[in-house]
């Protein structure tokens, strides 16, 4: 079995105890490589060349066109690798080729290449509106670095989260110790490859493979880390921003989701009804924005239904590595027990099992679930309230459109959501009814890099990707330079001075 080792202060080395993990194929069950579990010593390790790498300047101290440039060459060692990693990130964390070369893989180095062309942009110099106070002077911000940074990634798309991560922080001046999912650790470790490739100075970019409990836990308590990004559930969230707090880190999170899809009476069914089953299906619905709630008014239920039964035949399962495959598994034994726990609370609960619902006969191997469409269910049902996160959709009946509103609002999340209608700006009137980041108006799931993603209530702090994100990796300082040059003009000195 492929042995793999972590990247701490430019070099590859094995955890200081020698434990490995195997790392396991969902699909197949069957271990691809072994990657070291990091101790405390060995995280403490990696933020130490971290915290290093930033106070000498040697990073935040090369101009954004000198670190985009590295920076590049990253991107360039990523899109050669290009087919190699669609494969890895199949295989490490259970999705299917179609959707890891068409998707995460591809759209992950373009994102790379965007937020680093983006945050080579974003001027350190801020100009103050002027303010005709009785002292004169020239006031600014300087936009810099925060310093040290943890990354913290889950294994629905290990590929993009860690891109989301780095190429954000490194572009600003930050140094970055990156954590990945324990289940999903293959291609953060081949980031790092590239990492080394491109010459970045040692310590400015460190890849710790390690459980959340142990390396998690040092990154979001150290108090040479300066900040902590994590993604992840919302539990972990809770508990890391506790851990957080003691240093007053900075956070941003991006936790659960529960995420409501509006049909409205005028939508064009062909679109809707894929758009909610891909908001659902996709990968397996471990994804966080999920559109796992869907409001359909009683007016054109039954045909909207109808439909849906016949599109979820669509859905493919089976081998992951195979094109044409379009569901895979979700990513772990725990994972499937979850799923198919909910499915029995949704059954004991009262909601009807529409279809879907069992582990698929004919896949012998494999933690794989059926597309799963519970319908009767309210919005009071556990099935409705808790992030699944497995590919099982909610549909909820509605008799009018405030009625709807109401309940996609009733939930402690608020991440997604979409509204499927002809009538657009009427759609964006609803859109912004709903209390959530990110609502996609007759589609789902298209993250643009340059849009800001993240959550409303528990679904998280702070936003990533575009302007809004870049800036979560820089501070604001102010700097006042006095123009008056006159003691005498300074009458604020005499505040303290009685010189009568
Ligand atoms: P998770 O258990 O919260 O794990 C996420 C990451 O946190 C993993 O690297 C994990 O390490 C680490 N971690 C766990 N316990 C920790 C602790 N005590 N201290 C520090 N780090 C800790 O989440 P998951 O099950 O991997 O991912 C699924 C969840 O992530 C879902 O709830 C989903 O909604 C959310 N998610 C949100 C977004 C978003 O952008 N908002 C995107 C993707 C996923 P180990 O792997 O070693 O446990
Ligand atoms: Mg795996």
């Amino acid at each position: 079995m492929d042995r793999k080792r972590m990247f701490i202060d430019g070099r590859f080395c094995d955890s200081e105890s020698g434990e490995t993990r195997a790392t396991v194929n969902p699909a197949t069950e069957e271990p691809i490589a072994e990657v070291p579990v990091a101790t405390v010593g060995d995280a403490r390790r990696a933020i130490e060349a971290a915290r290093r790498a930033f106070d000498s300047g040697v990073w935040s101290g090369m101009s954004p066109a000198d670190r985009a440039k590295a920076l590049m060459r990253v991107f360039a060692a990523l899109k050669e690798r290009e087919p190699d990693l669609a494969e890895l990130e199949a295989r490490d964390g259970g999705s299917t080729i179609r959707k890891t070369s068409m998707m995460d893989i591809p759209v992950g180095i373009e994102h790379f290449r965007l937020l680093v062309e983006l945050g080579e942009k974003v001027p350190a110099y801020e100009p103050l509106p002027w303010v005709d106070f009785p002292f004169v002077s020239w006031n600014f911000v300087n936009r810099e670095p925060i310093g040290v940074c943890a990354g913290i990634i889950p294994w629905n798309f290990p590929f993009m989260m860690a891109v989301w991560k780095t190429a954000p922080a490194l572009i600003m001046g930050n140094t970055l110790v990156l954590k990945p999912a324990s289940d999903t650790p293959l291609t953060a470790l081949a980031l790092a490859e590239c990492a080394a490739e491109a010459d970045l100075p040692p310590g400015v970019f460190n890849v710790l493979t390690g459980s959340g409990s142990v390396v998690g836990t040092e990154l979001a308590t150290s108090p040479l880390v300066d900040k902590v990004a994590l993604t992840g559930s919302t539990a972990t969230g809770r508990h890391v921003m506790r851990l957080a707090a003691d240093t007053v880190k900075k956070v941003t999170l991006e936790l659960g989701g529960k995420s409501p899809t509006i049909v409205l009476e005028d939508a064009d069914l062909d679109i809707a009804v894929d758009g909610a089953l891909f908001g659902t299906f996709f990968h397996a619905g471990q994804v966080c924005e999920s559109g796992t709630r869907c409001f359909v008014p009683a007016s054109i239920y039954d045909e909207f239904m109808a439909r849906l039964r016949e599109r979820v035949g669509h859905i493919k399962l089976g081998d992951t590595l195979d094109f044409e495959t379009t569901m895979g598994p979700v990513v772990s034994k725990a994972q499937l027990e979850t799923v198919t726990g909910y499915i029995d609370v949704g059954k004991k609960e009262g909601a009807r099992l529409f279809c879907g619902g069992c582990r698929p006969g004919h896949l012998a191997k494999g933690f794989f679930v059926e597309p799963t469409v519970f319908e009767g269910v309210s919005n009071d049902m556990r099935i409705a309230r808790e992030e699944i996160f497995g590919p099982v959709l909610s549909v909820i009946r509605y008799e009018d459109v405030d009625s709807a509103i109401a309940m996609a609002n009733d939930s402690v999340y608020g991440l997604g959501g979409a509204v499927f209608s002809r009538d657009v700006p009427g759609a964006i009137a609803l859109a912004k009814r709903l209390r959530t980041g990110t609502v996609w108006i007759n589609d789902y799931h298209l993250l643009n890099a340059l849009a800001p993603f993240g959550g409303y209530k528990q679904s998280g702090v702070g936003r990533e990707l575009g302007p809004h994100g870049l800036l979560e990796y820089t501070q604001v300082k102010h700097i006042h330079v006095d123009l008056t040059n006159d003691r005498k003009k300074k009458f604020w000195y005499d505040y303290i001075f009685n010189d009568e």
